[in-house]
């Protein structure tokens, strides 16, 4: 372990990148994990700059209107890093190019940036033990976890193929672009988020097919009840998704339904397939270190704060937060733990 550092931020979402922005500006030289490049964080939905980078457009992060950004875009980001990037090809802002705008403004003010996985982390002692996954060590004062969380998928190969072609796990997301307006769309699952992905919907959609595989909804009385009284929803009892139909032109086209009661398959035309089955925090590499709630979300252990069950290791964004898991939320509580951890390093005389 050659130097300790003040702070390590470790994730590279909107809540690792606000974070950092915050930390960089109170001189604290954060250095930021962004997660490492390699096929099983491809595979897990993990690779660098994180959920947002899965998705189109980004409507609801204030700031971007619509608007051709191409210009600015060219001229705000390392010419190296743009050249990487997919060409801007709609109005307003992309999730990818959002995330690149943070992480650029990050490096701006000093952040530095380390393309590996944090796999391990030992706060038993002080400074905290930081191993990498290419089996360096680093030692830091302070730790903020922003590793945030991925959607579940069922695994089905289709699912894979037509990912950003009209499969989902984020209507909120994704829910208005123009290919479900109007057009049938279906969501998996039966507990409240997938009632509220099909009720999101069903503002743009013609119909919203709910395909659950019990006859019974997980959701709460009322959001099962919001489900019943929306007219736009049809739910498909006792379903389960086999497979994602469509083709190259057209993305999604379809859905072929298996039965959990032998019934016969049953296809529907639908120009989206939204998945709500859960989210998984990433927080493995954390096991037994940092106090989790029963889902293995991390612990904010003070309401209205970041901190969590150990003294200088904070969490932000969708790894501690498994109800807004929004874009602006998670920046918010990265501004947050930024905050709290030079308050906390300053406290204890570091800094
Ligand atoms: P959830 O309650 O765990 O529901 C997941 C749903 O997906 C269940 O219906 C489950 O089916 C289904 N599912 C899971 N794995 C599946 C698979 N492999 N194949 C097919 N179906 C599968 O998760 P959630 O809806 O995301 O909710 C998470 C938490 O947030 C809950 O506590 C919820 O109350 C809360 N929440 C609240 C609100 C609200 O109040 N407005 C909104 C969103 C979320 P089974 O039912 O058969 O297990």
């Amino acid at each position: 372990m050659a130097n300790v550092e003040k702070i390590i931020i470790i994730g590279s979402g909107p809540a690792a990148w606000t974070a950092a922005i915050y930390a960089a500006r109170a001189n604290l030289e954060p250095l930021v994990f962004e997660g490492a490049l390699t096929e099983e964080n491809r595979l897990a939905g993990t690779l660098p700059l994180g959920q947002l980078a899965l998705t189109t457009e980004v409507e609801n992060y204030p700031g971007f209107p619509a608007g051709n950004l191409e210009a600015y875009l060219d001229d705000a980001i390392d010419k190296n890093q743009r050249t990487m990037m997919a060409p801007h090809m709609k109005e307003g802002v992309s999730g990818p190019e959002l995330m690149e705008l943070m992480r650029q403004q990050a490096r701006n003010f000093g952040t530095r940036v380390i393309t590996q996985d944090i796999v391990e982390v030992d706060v038993d002692n002080h400074p905290f033990k930081l191993s990498a996954s290419d089996g360096k060590a680093y030692g830091s004062l302070a730790v903020i976890v922003a590793t945030g969380a991925r959607a579940n998928y069922l695994g089905l190969p289709s699912e894979e193929e037509y990912k950003n072609r009209g499969v989902s796990a984020c209507a909120v997301c994704d829910g208005a672009l123009p290919r479900f307006r109007g057009h049938p769309v279906a969501v998996v699952g039966g507990g409240d988020s997938s009632v509220e992905e099909a009720d999101y919907l069903s503002k743009f959609a013609s119909t919203v097919y709910m395909i659950h595989r019990r006859d019974e909804l997980r959701a709460s009385k009322i959001m099962a009840q919001r489900a019943m009284d929306n007219p736009k929803i049809e739910v498909l009892w006792s379903r389960t998704l086999a497979e994602v139909l469509g083709n190259d032109a057209d993305g999604v086209t379809g859905v072929r339904l298996a039965s959990t009661k032998g019934e016969p398959e049953v296809q529907k035309e639908v120009t989206g397939v939204f998945l709500a089955i859960g989210h998984t925090p990433n927080t493995a590499f954390l096991a037994g270190r940092l106090q989790m709630t029963e889902k293995k979300y991390i612990k904010w252990t003070t309401p209205g704060r970041t901190v969590t069950s150990v003294e200088g290791v904070f969490a932000a964004g969708d790894v501690a937060d498994d109800y807004y898991r929004q874009a602006v939320t998670a920046a918010g509580t990265g501004c947050m733990a930024a905050l709290d951890a030079e308050r906390w390093l300053a406290a204890k005389g570091f800094h």
